[in-house]
């Protein structure tokens, strides 16, 4: 799925969304009610960004959220008590809470804090140790929307050489998972590898290579393997408003198959795995089942 153009294959998010909207409608429309998702949020303009963006695909499919909306400096103890409500309140299925995380909130106290069967990006313990083990039924929406965008490509990752950059818990980490779970060779590099001098070096071998660190345009487009799958998970506002990755676009292009824009990418397919997840929780609710 994409546009050909005379480089890389620009794989389309909004296209595959679109899609999965289709998908993720009738399965709302055939529940008994409406699900409801309860998003917390930090005022920050990246974050209202993502919930007005998950706000508009949820009132597309018919899914309510319920939105929780904190400055940067909250105290850890407000947060965790509308954790708990939400936890306890059956009319609330699933539970979202906006990362980065301001500092005063430990993400890993905070993954524990989730009811698991109500946690949409699959942090609770519960959830990573099904996530190691291949049984996943809620995962990460990030590392879900990069995987659905390889599986666009319809190359088949047996034995292929992937490369993640960046090993955060909600992307890096659980897409290298992933990788896994298909068979590819999967390194996962990090600040470690750049200080090393590496990552150059572990970028140019990558069949398959996903980047997520945050750092605008810092993979240079000469290092990416020509022919290679090349997902761009990063999203960087320049001082002149510009959205840019974390991967050299115009100078990649030259040399990959296929390559995931931004914006355009990576994040329209992630709100609607935050939607595809939240009728994953309820079902789960309603079987009762993990
Ligand atoms: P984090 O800040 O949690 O993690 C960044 C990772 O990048 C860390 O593992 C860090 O390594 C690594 N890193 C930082 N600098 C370097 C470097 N110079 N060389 C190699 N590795 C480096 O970010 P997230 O994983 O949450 O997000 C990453 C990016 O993806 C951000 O731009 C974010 O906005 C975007 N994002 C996009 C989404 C979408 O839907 N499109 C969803 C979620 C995130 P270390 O820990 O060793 O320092």
């Amino acid at each position: 799925m994409g546009t050909k153009t005379a480089t890389a294959t620009l794989l389309d998010g909004r296209a595959i969304a679109a899609r999965m909207r289709d998908e993720v409608h009738r399965a709302v429309a055939g529940l008994p009610e409406r699900p409801r998702l309860g998003v917390i949020w930090f005022r920050t303009g990246a974050s209202e960004l993502y919930k007005a963006a998950q706000e508009r695909e949820a009132a597309r499919l018919g899914i309510e959220v319920r939105s929780e909306g904190y400055p940067v400096n909250v105290p850890a103890a407000v947060v965790e008590e509308r954790i708990a409500a939400w936890n306890a309140d059956p009319a609330v299925h699933g539970l979202f809470v906006h990362q980065p995380l301001p500092p005063q909130i430990d993400a890993g106290r905070l993954s524990t804090l989730i009811e698991p069967r109500k946690d949409i990006e699959g942090i609770h313990p519960q959830n990573a140790a099904r996530r190691f083990f291949a049984k996943a039924r809620i995962g990460s929406c990030t590392a879900l929307a990069v995987m659905e965008l390889i599986e666009s490509t319809g190359v088949d990752l047996h034995g292929k050489e992937a490369v993640v950059v960046g090993h955060s818990e909600i992307v890096g980490r659980p897409v290298g998972m992933l990788l896994l779970d298909q068979m590819a060779t999967t390194t996962v590099c990090h600040l470690g590898t750049s200080q090393a001098g590496r990552l150059e070096e572990h970028v140019r071998r990558a069949e398959i290579l996903v980047v997520a660190i945050g750092r605008p345009e810092f993979i240079r487009g000469t290092w990416i393997k020509p022919g290679a799958i090349v997902i761009d998970v990063g999203i960087n506002v320049l001082p002149d408003g510009r959205v840019v990755g974390d991967v050299e676009r115009e100078a990649a292009r030259q040399r990959a198959a296929f390559l995931s824009p931004v914006p355009g990418g990576v994040g329209p397919v992630t709100v609607m795995m935050v939607m595809r997840n939240t009728v994953e929780a309820f079902n789960l609710r309603q079987g009762g089942g993990r």
